[in-house]
């Protein structure tokens, strides 16, 4: 039996790391994290000061960069040439920089290789803006996930604050909009409802009801139980 794809698409702060994260778990399926492969492109760029104004620069960084998702006890972690990035990627330079990189078409042919290679490690929930549309067009269940703006940005400014960010709420809602505009209106897998997705609003649902609510549709399927 071929491997089983879920796939969530959706903006920023929509709840699709908590719910992803937590269906992997529940079902024993691999977690992949797109979003966190385009930020660790995002923090070489940003370390190493390229100049993104032109692609020219792009394909000879590519060609010296690996990154690769894993998972240390229980936890997922993305690796950035063997380093263990994973909150260092957390910071809203950082998401600005992967929402500007992300719109070039070789990163974006290099991601779409990488993510298409992690979905061969077996059954998958894997996150992004593209992965109903572009990066797993064929996928078993298709959940785009969306939430009110302001939750959204209430959500980030929590989790920021958590990891120990002194950010304010006006200053997250102008870059999550600029970031989601970008994100929806570039040429090039842009983020969209895949004609086939369910489309769940998480705004007024806690994590263990919106788990509740995607199962019901993986539940559906035939193959998955
Ligand atoms: O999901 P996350 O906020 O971590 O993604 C960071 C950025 O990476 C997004 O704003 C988007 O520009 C880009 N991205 C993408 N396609 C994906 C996942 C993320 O373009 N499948």
């Amino acid at each position: 039996m071929s491997a089983l794809i879920i796939a969530i698409d959706g903006p920023s702060a929509a709840g699709k790391s908590t719910l992803a994260k937590r269906l992997a778990k529940d079902l024993g399926f691999t977690y992949l994290d797109t979003g966190a492969m385009y930020r660790a492109l995002a923090l070489k760029v940003l370390s190493e000061g390229t100049d993104i104004s032109t692609e020219a620069a792009l394909p000879e960084l590519i060609n010296r960069t690996e990154i690769d998702l894993v998972e240390t006890g229980g936890q997922p972690k993305v690796l950035l040439d063997g380093k263990d990035v994973s909150d260092k990627i957390r910071t809203p330079e950082v998401s600005q920089m992967a929402s500007k990189t992300s719109a070039l078409k070789v990163v974006r042919h290099w991601m779409l290789g990488l993510q298409r290679a992690l979905g061969q490690r077996g059954n998958v929930v894997a996150e992004g803006r593209d992965i109903g549309t572009v990066v797993f067009p064929a996928a078993e269940v298709k959940i785009y996930l969306n939430a009110s703006v302001e939750e959204r940005a209430r959500r980030r400014v929590d989790e920021l604050r958590k990891a120990g960010r002194q950010v304010s709420l006006d200053e997250t809602l102008r870059e999550m909009g600029e970031r989601d505009k970008r994100d929806s209106e570039r040429d090039l897998a842009p983020l969209r409802k895949a004609d086939d997705a369910v489309a769940i609003d998480s705004t007024a649902l806690d994590a263990e009801a919106l788990a509740r609510r995607v199962m019901q549709e993986i539940r559906k399927k035939p193959l998955v139980n």
